[in-house]
């Protein structure tokens, strides 16, 4: 069987455009059904192009309409789907109350790919390893995906249908991504494991606690390229939440944590070094979510 694996020359031919207003992407989107493709950075998309694993006959680029740029921050936070890694690394904003998710784009493997590659470009190519989605997951994002039809809000979690789909329809458009302003006594963490920096994580985590004095209120833990979508560990968020924040019970949610992966064996790990390591950053990203959120000395 012929497997391409060249990453240099786009063999294929496509046509290329460039709509101002979203009007117009979903006029080309009409028009040219299947055999179109939204492109953002490019950085997944010409990878796969290139590596034939995709053909689009037309490609539509986002990167020139206004109204899917930039961040903004008035109450909760929005980032336009075309907002770059880069500005959300960069961001203020996102590094005082998004800790997790700013540590996420910090750890994206070069500064190229972060000023290239976009925050929806991220969520819609739906890798289990995307780096974005545990932080995300762990702040309750929710998308706007927008139609000629009007828009429809869909919670980050309801998002991912498996490697590389989601519930974004042929028509549609990820337009920007909300998550609301975290309450005092939040901390929040991200943490990853790859074989060098400059490589997909073998596995990631992201965490966020409300506290009230030693009390956890409050919790999510995400974690990424452990099972087919990136995932929630359910049991171990019930576990925590309601309880004092103690060693002995930081060891028991890492255990859970671990317990709830379905990690696959690849290129990049076993199954069983990914679940022993997602035990291991859940409790470290839990320990430093704490202490962010002005929790004292752990006991
Ligand atoms: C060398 C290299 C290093 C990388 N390192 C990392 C890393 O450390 N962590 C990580 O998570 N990823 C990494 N990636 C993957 C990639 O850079 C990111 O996933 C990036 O955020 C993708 O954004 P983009 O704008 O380039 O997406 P594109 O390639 O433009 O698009 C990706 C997919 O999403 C669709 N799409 C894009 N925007 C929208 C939208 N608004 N609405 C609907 N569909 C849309 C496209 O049609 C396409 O299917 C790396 C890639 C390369 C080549």
């Amino acid at each position: 069987m012929y497997v391409a694996t060249n990453t240099c020359i786009l063999a294929a031919e496509f046509d290329y455009v460039q709509p101002t207003t979203l009007e117009d992407v979903f006029s080309h989107l009409s028009q040219h059904g299947a055999q179109a493709q939204l492109i953002a950075g490019g950085t997944d998309l010409l990878v796969q192009m290139k590596m034939e694993q995709k053909s689009p006959a037309y490609l539509i680029s986002l990167s020139r309409v206004r109204e899917l740029q930039g961040i903004t921050s008035s109450g909760g936070f929005t980032a336009g789907a075309t907002a770059s890694i880069w500005s959300l690394a960069k961001s203020e904003e996102v590094r005082l109350h998004y800790t997790a998710l700013a540590e996420a784009c910090e750890a994206f493997t070069s500064v190229p790919i972060m000023i290239m590659g976009t925050l929806g470009g991220n969520l819609c190519n739906a890798s289990p390893a995307a780096k974005t989605a545990p932080p995300l997951l762990a702040f309750d994002a929710n998308l706007s995906l927008a139609s000629r039809g009007g828009r429809r809000d869909v919670p980050l979690e309801d998002f991912f249908l498996g490697p590389g789909q989601t519930v974004l329809r042929e028509d549609e458009v990820l337009h920007s991504i909300q998550l609301a302003k975290p309450v005092p006594g939040t901390g929040s963490a991200f943490l990853k494991v790859g074989r060098v920096h400059a490589d997909i994580a073998q596995v990631s985590a992201a965490v966020r606690l409300v506290l009230d004095g030693d009390q956890v209120i409050d919790c999510r833990i995400a974690l990424g390229a452990v099972a087919p979508t990136p995932m929630r560990a359910r049991r171990a968020e019930a576990f925590l939440t309601d309880r004092r924040f103690d060693s002995e019970g930081v060891e028991e949610v890492a255990r859970i944590a671990a317990e709830e992966v379905k990690p696959i064996i690849d290129v990049r790990a076993t199954a069983e070094y990914r679940r022993r390591v997602s035990g291991v950053i859940v409790r470290d990203a839990l320990t430093t979510a704490w202490q962010r959120a002005g929790g004292g000395k752990l006991k």
